[in-house]
């Protein structure tokens, strides 16, 4: 195979709240160009993870690196403009403006050409039809895939998604997982948080299980569900 680059990199990254560890000296990487899947069960630490990878959180102790700069010290908004775009958990889309303008926002931060993003955008997340509708009148997986939208407007080279299927019928999750594949197709990296195994075999080669704040496994994905250890954390036995 050819050499991959490292986009991503954590060394030792540690998050306490009060007593608690949620992220525990984790040594993790994303290579270019690679889907990469962050699994583990409720209260393994990803959230936290991916909120210490955008800035929402300012780790206790450890260091973060994206295309070899230290971003520790970086603001959300710096880290953006060097290339990571999140969609977090829930939905964060205005419910009061049409999906256009929704998709508008994130590219007044930028100086991008903006009706040919929007075009290449309404066209890929299939919304084109909604444009003018108000967010709120969306169902939830054209909400997901609105917010999804919006980070995409930004090109980043890594998109971070926190449980992008949750809650979704099968063909919601298809559309979404079609959408991913599509946007990696032409290059862009992503670290994906997700329980829906259907959805991670669909997406992701490699698999990353976090349990109780560390690196439980990492793998194939077929390794991976094949592991009787990880199964055990998943039934909390
Ligand atoms: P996951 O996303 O894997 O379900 P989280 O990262 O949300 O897990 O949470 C990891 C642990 O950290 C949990 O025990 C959770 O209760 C705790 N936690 C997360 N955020 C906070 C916070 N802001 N304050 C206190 N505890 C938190
Ligand atoms: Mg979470």
């Amino acid at each position: 195979g050819g050499a991959t680059s490292t986009v991503l990199a954590t060394k030792q990254l540690t998050k306490n709240f009060g007593g608690l560890t949620a992220v525990d000296g984790v040594d993790f990487s994303v290579e270019e160009g690679e889907i990469r899947c962050l699994i583990g069960p409720n209260g393994a630490g990803k959230s936290t993870l991916l909120e210490l990878i955008t800035g929402q959180l300012s780790p206790s102790e450890g260091d973060i690196y994206f295309d070899g700069t230290d971003l520790t010290e970086m603001d959300t908004h710096d880290r953006i403009d060097t290339g990571i775009s999140v969609k977090f958990q829930s939905p964060h889309v205005y419910e009061n403006l049409s999906v256009e303008e929704n998709l508008r926002v994130p590219l007044q931060r930028t100086d991008r050409d903006t009706g040919r993003v929007l075009a290449e955008t309404l066209d890929r997340t299939a919304l084109a039809a909604k444009r003018e509708e108000p967010a709120s009148d969306l169902s939830h997986g054209e909400k997901q895939r609105l917010e999804i939208g919006m980070a995409v407007t930004l090109d980043p080279t890594l998109m971070l998604l926190d449980e992008p299927v949750a809650g979704m019928s099968v063909d919601e999750t298809a559309d979404i997982a079609s959408l991913i594949r599509s946007l990696h197709d032409d290059g862009m990296t992503f670290l994906v948080v997700e329980h829906d195994m259907d959805f991670v075999r669909r997406i992701s080669d490699r698999v990353t299980v976090l349990n109780q704040g560390e690196i439980f496994r990492e793998g194939p994905i077929e390794e991976i569900e094949a592991d009787e250890d990880v199964r055990r954390i998943y039934l909390g036995e």
